[in-house]
């Protein structure tokens, strides 16, 4: 083997991964077709999971120092969540993604681990031992396990002729950051009565302090194919149609035509290759979730491989990726294509449409509305389905950050290993056999009995005699 894990991309996804896997010693090649790092700026808005699981890390505070990163308010559908602001620890904050990736990156590089640039995958074969991926060189790499990593437009999603159901593409929109004159309001979705229409998202300022906002526009005749590029003047008569004089372009730093391509992969394991990021769901932007899912992925996928490589994971684990993560992006398809309807009845003159618009907008002004999307688009609210989770409180959902005194549960994670918190230090001898794997912890705090597996859900936090099956299951045979 010339590795154990090669990563077929690095954008967050295969960065994020790429990171699991140095933390747990994996031996493992990341890969990218681009020569140089992609100065194009896609998702803004981090959620709080993400947040949350890279804090576990340790990489939260790092990534927010690395610039100006303005807290921000979740949105569904442009309806704002204003109730849930202050709702978690970790507020939805906007983080460019190109601001991510070299954050990951330069993480990595740190560790001595380089991406490979100017490698694009064009072959893959597989067998008993493991996969052999050919390059567009030339160069051929055999690895035990591949993940495909490597977006929307996957060639090893291509190669392995994998199912990607759901919804093609019906049409584009314009999707670019701008600097404009005239735009007061943080968040604005406008149509003009002859259907054209405009949103507009705030982004932070640039390095001289301007506002910056990211814009979708798209209207009638407005949906062009991908390939022709964006230009100012199209910008400009999107804006005009909408708002007359009263915005103005004044910068447009990057654009692109995104479509409503709704699509997931039927399966995210195919033997020894797995599917992660936008390389095994895509859909419109919308909530800020493609990125954020990536990023989950990545974690969910990360200490399995490992546990795999290193000879612990029981035979279903890495099994449980595909089970875990393929109903969570299934949502948020479900999620981002109602969230697209409702955007399409913003400015309707339909009178029935907007009953529904008027009946939908006052539902989301209940604060249960709200906490209902907020758990949705978070990802606060994911719970995996696992043994135990029926009836109990915890399990299956992102553990707690318990104060232990000297130090926080989250902070344990840092090592990327097992936590069992065990307050009244009754689960010595049950965790020994373990205790290469699973660190016991938090002897005398005012906690819960809770076992958290390294991606930070907790796994067991019910009846004592149930702890040995639950370490079994996720942490493989005692030694
Ligand atoms: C306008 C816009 C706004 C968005 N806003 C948000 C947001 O606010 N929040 C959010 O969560 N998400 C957002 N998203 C979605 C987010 O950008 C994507 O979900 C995210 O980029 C997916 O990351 P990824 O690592 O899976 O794939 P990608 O970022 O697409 O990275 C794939 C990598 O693989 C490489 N690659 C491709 N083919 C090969 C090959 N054959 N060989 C080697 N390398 C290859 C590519 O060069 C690339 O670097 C937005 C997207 C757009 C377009």
């Amino acid at each position: 083997m010339d590795t154990e894990v090669l990563i077929v991309g690095a954008g967050p996804t295969g960065l994020t991964l790429a990171n699991e896997l140095r933390l747990a010693d994996v031996p493992v090649v990341l890969v990218d077709k681009l020569s140089q790092r992609s100065t194009l700026s896609k998702a803004g808005g981090v959620q709080s999971r993400t947040q949350q699981a890279f804090d576990q890390r340790g990489l939260l505070e790092p990534l927010l120092a690395t610039g100006n990163h303005p807290i921000g308010t979740a949105h569904f559908a442009g309806v704002t969540l204003a109730l849930t602001r202050d709702r978690h620890r970790y507020p939805w904050r906007s983080i460019p993604q190109v601001v991510i990736e070299g954050f990951l990156e330069e993480h990595l590089a740190a560790q001595d681990l380089h991406v490979r640039r100017g490698h694009e995958l064009t072959g893959l074969a597989q067998d008993g031992d493991g996969v052999t991926a050919t390059f567009a060189s030339g160069a051929v790499v055999r690895s035990r396990y591949l993940v495909a990593a490597d977006g929307g437009h996957s060639t090893v999603r291509s190669l392995l002729k994998a199912e990607f159901l759901g919804r093609p593409g019906t049409m584009t929109t314009v999707a670019a950051d701008v600097r404009l004159d005239g735009c007061e309001q943080p968040m604005t979705h406008a149509r003009s009565e002859d259907g054209h229409w405009v949103s507009l998202f705030p982004l932070g300022t640039d390095p001289q302090g301007r506002p910056l906002h990211r814009l979708a526009l798209g209207g009638p005749g407005r949906s062009l194919p991908r390939e022709v590029p964006v230009t100012e003047d199209e910008i400009r008569d999107g804006l005009r149609a909408v708002f007359g004089s009263q915005v103005r372009l004044l910068e447009l730093r990057y654009a692109r035509r995104i479509t409503n391509a709704a699509l997931q992969a039927a399966k995210y394991r195919h033997g020894r290759v797995f599917l992660a990021g936008d390389a095994a769901h895509v859909h419109l932007p919308l909530g800020a979730q493609g990125m954020n899912t990536g990023i989950q992925d990545a974690l969910n996928l990360g200490w399995k491989l490992a546990a795999a490589v290193h000879g612990w994971a029981p035979g279903h684990l890495l099994d449980t990726y595909h089970a875990e993560r393929h109903p969570v992006a299934a949502a948020v398809l479900h999620n981002v294509q109602a969230q697209s309807l409702l955007m399409d009845l913003q400015g309707t003159r339909d009178p029935d449409l907007m009953a529904f618009k008027e009946l939908f907008t006052a539902l989301t002004q209940l604060p249960a509305v709200q906490y209902h999307l907020d758990d949705m688009l978070s990802g606060m609210g994911i719970r995996y389905p696992m043994p135990g989770a029926e009836g109990q409180s915890l399990v299956g959902l992102p553990a707690p950050d318990h104060d232990l005194g000297s130090t926080r549960s989250h902070e344990l994670l840092r090592r990327g290993r097992g936590v069992l918190i065990d307050p009244d230090d009754r689960f010595a001898d049950v965790a020994a056999p373990w205790q290469d794997r699973v660190d016991r912890t938090g002897q005398g705090a005012d906690a819960e009995p809770m076992l958290i597996r390294p991606d930070g859900y907790v796994c067991w936090a019910g009846k004592p005699d149930d702890l040995e099956p639950a370490l079994g299951h996720w942490f493989g045979e005692p030694r």
